[in-house]
């Protein structure tokens, strides 16, 4: 793309120490002024009293950090987006039929290329040049820029989808005003964004791996509930999912149902790859080689499925999934 051949040299450090400026700490949502730290060792993410929003007060990104990120996308990457869209088309099936969509920060385009087959016409809207190219070559309509610059008539849509989205926004009311408006009557939205009221967000405290400068909002079941409501969206369905939550490793899975075993530790540096091949995969004492790592993942696979399906039963899951609707008036 001819965008791309001039994108703007930029660090993505410089650009993380430009979010330094600090903001005062009036809640961006509700403009209350009455907001607490709701880390204990940090004060830049504060928490509104007033609607349980959990914000960082820095600045937001630089723009140019979500255009020119020249995304590589692995192949193994790849198959975990796919299998984690069709989670999401299986929630979503029922609503889909005949309809038109907007996705919103669509990346490479693996959930509109997978929605099509459900709804006549799917558009997708993606910052980063290197996504919205990739996109546009498999011949999805997608356009290149920022939600808060593109412009739509009223009444476009019958779907408007943000996976991972919305905590990204210095404005996510403004974004909401503007989706609110280009949904036709009885439209819906359909959000995802990380649970900061997760037992295992709570557990990993600073340390959870989703606390990080791209993310300006933090939100939980209650805020993102009064969030929809001030914008005048019903909502049918609040959910917690998990990404590949059967892969995901036995103890993470039990802290995810509040079973925690002592405090935090912090991240070891991975050993190298060759390191860890030879450690895992083969060993026996008496010279033997054995598959150790086949073995062990057959007997943990039954169990990390169970226990994922316990988090997702119980709602535990780190990431909020939600279904609202524009009122039919
Ligand atoms: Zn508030």
């Amino acid at each position: 793309m001819q965008a791309a051949n001039n994108a703007i040299p930029f660090s993505r450090e410089k650009l993380m120490n430009q979010s330094e400026k600090i903001f005062n700490h009036i809640c961006p949502i509700c403009n209350c002024t009455y907001t607490e730290p709701f880390f204990k060792t940090n004060t830049f993410i504060q928490k509104c009293i007033n609607c349980g929003m959990v914000f960082d007060t820095k600045e937001a990104l630089d723009q140019r950090y979500y255009k020119d990120r020249q995304h590589k996308i692995k192949a193994d990457t790849l198959r975990a987006r796919t299998r984690n869209i069709k989670q999401r088309l299986k929630l979503l099936k029922k609503y889909l039929h005949g309809s038109s969509l907007l996705d919103i920060g669509c990346g490479e385009g693996t959930f509109l290329k997978e929605v099509q087959s459900y709804i006549t016409y799917a558009k997708g809207i993606e910052p980063d040049f290197y996504y919205a190219n990739s996109a546009q070559i498999l011949g999805l309509d997608v356009i290149q820029g920022f939600v808060e610059d593109i412009k739509f008539p009223p009444n476009s849509f019958d779907i408007v989808t943000m996976f991972h989205v919305l905590e990204h926004f210095q404005d996510p009311s403004g974004v909401l005003k503007k989706i609110y408006l280009w949904l036709k009557p009885g439209g819906l939205l359909v959000i995802e964004v990380p649970n900061i009221a997760s037992p295992y967000a709570k557990y990993k405290g600073e340390g959870w791996e989703l606390i990080t400068p791209e993310h300006k909002f933090y939100f939980s079941h209650c805020s993102l509930n009064y969030l929809l409501k001030k914008y005048s969206f019903d909502i049918l369905d609040m959910k917690t999912r998990d990404f590949d939550q059967y892969r995901i490793a036995i103890g993470k899975n039990l802290r995810k149902l509040g079973i925690n075993f002592g405090k935090p530790k912090p991240q070891k540096p991975k050993k190298p790859e060759a390191i860890r091949e030879l450690s895992n995969d083969y060993q026996s004492a008496d010279g033997k080689m054995v598959p150790l790592k086949r073995i062990r993942r057959t007997i943990q696979l039954p169990l990390k499925a169970f226990l994922g399906w316990l988090v997702l039963k119980f709602n535990r899951g780190d990431h909020l999934f939600v279904i609202a609707r524009k009122s039919e008036k």
